[in-house]
């Protein structure tokens, strides 16, 4: 058991929204000390040299059922409660159901075998960090459609965009947005040319639509490094990148991804 004062977290931000991301910091906890949310264990990470010694964690929280108070403790000590912010993001309501667009069985079976793949590989990431210091945007380009938005058909959440989109060209590079090894670069029914970097004890980002690939899995990549050109690949109507940040198994919002890590890792 821990003692009290490893029970005293350090926490950024103080309010997480749906669809962000929390950074704690136990500093008094040792190594062997298990972290909870709401009662489920958190994978602990390093801590950043800013907050020195004790236990991180640092994880996703569901844009969708998470309750308005989290719990977070170390150990089994009493835990704290953190309030949880609700974010507005923006509803385009659909004139056609999409479940009635058509894609022929071929095609669905195609996209049910790519879900389950690309499920698989980001259940397994790198037992150890292989990110270096703050994560960048992949690209220059503004934003064309924010994370979280959703497309309703009478009056029910039809599909959730769980990806930031960056305007580009056929010309415009998409950057890896840290270093790590690249664990899929592939034609994907939806995804278009698809690229997914792991960063290391569960932190991926995925770069879809891409018009080419400068990369292959298995390579080994540098922040910054240029991976595929950005393209209008799988289905969309236009070239953009679409870059998506998760952590273990959800989708989290690019931009608070960015603002928290980076802020916690600044020197
Ligand atoms: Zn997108």
């Amino acid at each position: 058991m821990a003692s009290a004062s490893a029970a005293v977290p350090v926490f950024f931000p103080k309010s997480p929204s749906r669809g962000g991301v929390l950074y704690v910091h136990f500093p008094s906890a040792a190594e062997k000390d298990v972290v909870t949310l709401n009662g489920s264990q958190v994978p602990t990470i390093p801590c950043p040299p800013k907050w020195g010694k004790g236990v991180c964690a640092l994880t996703g929280i569901a844009i969708d059922g998470t309750p308005d108070t989290m719990e977070l403790a170390v150990d089994g000590t009493k835990p704290i409660a953190i309030p949880v912010r609700s974010k507005k993001y923006p509803v385009s309501p659909l004139k056609v159901d999409p479940a009635h667009v058509d894609v022929n069985p071929e095609d669905k079976k195609r996209m049910e075998e790519e879900r389950a793949e690309v499920t698989t590989l980001y259940a397994s990431s790198a037992i150890n960090p292989l990110w270096k210091g703050k994560f960048i945007l992949p690209g220059k380009g503004g934003t064309t459609s924010p994370f979280g938005s959703q497309r309703t058909f009478n009056g029910k959440v039809a599909s959730t965009h769980y990806g930031l989109d960056l305007r580009g060209t056929e010309k415009t590079w998409a950057l890896s947005s840290n270093a790590g090894r690249v664990v899929l670069a592939k034609e994907l029914f939806n995804g278009g040319n698809m690229i997914i970097v792991d960063h290391g004890l569960g932190i991926f980002t995925s770069y879809s639509h891409l018009s080419s690939f400068a990369v292959k899995r298995g390579d080994l990549v540098e922040k910054g490094q240029r991976i595929g050109h950005v393209g209008s690949t799988g289905r969309v109507t236009g070239p953009h990148l679409h870059w998506a940040v998760r952590i273990r198994d959800l989708f989290v919002d690019p931009k608070e991804f960015l603002e928290v890590f980076n802020r916690v890792w600044a020197g």
